[in-house]
């Protein structure tokens, strides 16, 4: 494949570039991760809250791809504290299992830390369980910040494959990465494409995008690439799809690249994982 791959910390391999279903639902699913995997995109990002998880499976099993050749990402969500534990974890992750039709998922993600509530800890501890039986390729969390980062690997001395974050050229996250560099976590970008929004109609971006033919979004993803980040760019539209995928035939230089890192504003357009509590 052309997409480069991520070796993460336990020696599984992570395409780069895959592609994110939030918001889309779940009988829309399935055709939009078909056309997905027939673009060529092979890592798909899911979540239990994202309640698509039956017509991704659907997707991917009928894919006729080999699932050794898929890497497919979901998510713990956890709003009810009685399953909140670690007996809770081992439940909700067997049941997306089943909704995925799937007997493993490669990466198994916290989707936040919950950190006023103290008690992630112990969510780890559960997920070390999952990685341990073979069940999760790879564990890792979302929306977890240094603290919490720093607390699990010292209270469990596993350190996370992955920390997925929101991170997009206004929202770069450069003290983040560098701790993630420092631990061996890779850097997995959510709304890689700042949602579509303001981000893609920054004069910087759209200057750049005319200066190599291709379009704002194109810039933006082939900065995640030579970033170093995993993005996981979400469209339903198949033109979308496959210009999102096609991000490998040009490549930014120095100025570019130094007048991308002058757009970072540390501008959140999701919540503070500080504050996030479900
Ligand atoms: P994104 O940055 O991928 O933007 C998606 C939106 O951008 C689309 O809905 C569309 O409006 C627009 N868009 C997409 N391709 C485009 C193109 N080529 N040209 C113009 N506009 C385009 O935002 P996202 O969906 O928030 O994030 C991507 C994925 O990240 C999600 O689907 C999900 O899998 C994951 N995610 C995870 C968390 C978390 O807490 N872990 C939070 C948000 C998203």
């Amino acid at each position: 494949s052309k997409v480069p791959s991520i070796t993460l910390n336990n020696g599984v391999e992570m395409p780069q570039l895959g592609y994110g279903v939030w918001q889309v639902p779940d009988d829309e699913a399935a055709q939009a991760v078909t056309t997905a995997i027939e673009t060529g995109y092979r890592s798909i990002d899911t979540a239990a809250i994202y309640e698509n998880e039956v017509g991704t499976g659907k997707a991917i099993t009928a894919s006729g791809v080999a699932r050794e050749e898929l890497f497919v990402t979901t998510k713990l969500w956890n709003n009810a504290s009685e399953t909140w534990t670690r007996d809770g974890v081992l439940r909700e992750f067997d049941a997306s299992l089943a909704k995925l039709g799937l007997d493993y998922v490669d990466l198994y993600l916290i989707h936040w830390p919950r950190a006023m509530r103290d008690d992630y800890v112990a969510i780890w501890k559960a997920f070390g369980e999952l990685a341990q039986s073979g069940r999760a390729k790879a564990i890792g969390v979302s929306n977890f910040k240094e603290p919490q980062l720093r607390r699990i690997i010292d209270e469990s001395g596993v350190v996370p494959a992955v920390n997925q974050v929101e991170l997009h050229p206004q929202l770069a996250q450069p003290e983040l990465r560098a701790f993630h560099a420092e631990h061996g976590i890779a850097t997995e970008a959510w709304s890689p494409l700042g949602q579509g929004k303001g981000l893609l109609e920054v004069p910087t971006i759209v200057a750049i995008a005319q200066k190599y033919g291709k379009t704002a979004a194109q810039v933006v993803l082939r900065w995640h690439v030579q970033l170093g980040t995993i993005a996981i760019p979400k469209s339903v539209t198949p033109s979308r799809i496959a210009e999102n995928f096609d991000v490998f035939g040009f490549e930014l230089d120095a100025e570019d690249i130094a007048a991308i890192a002058a757009l970072d504003e540390a501008k959140r357009l999701g919540p503070d994982p500080e504050d996030f509590d479900f």
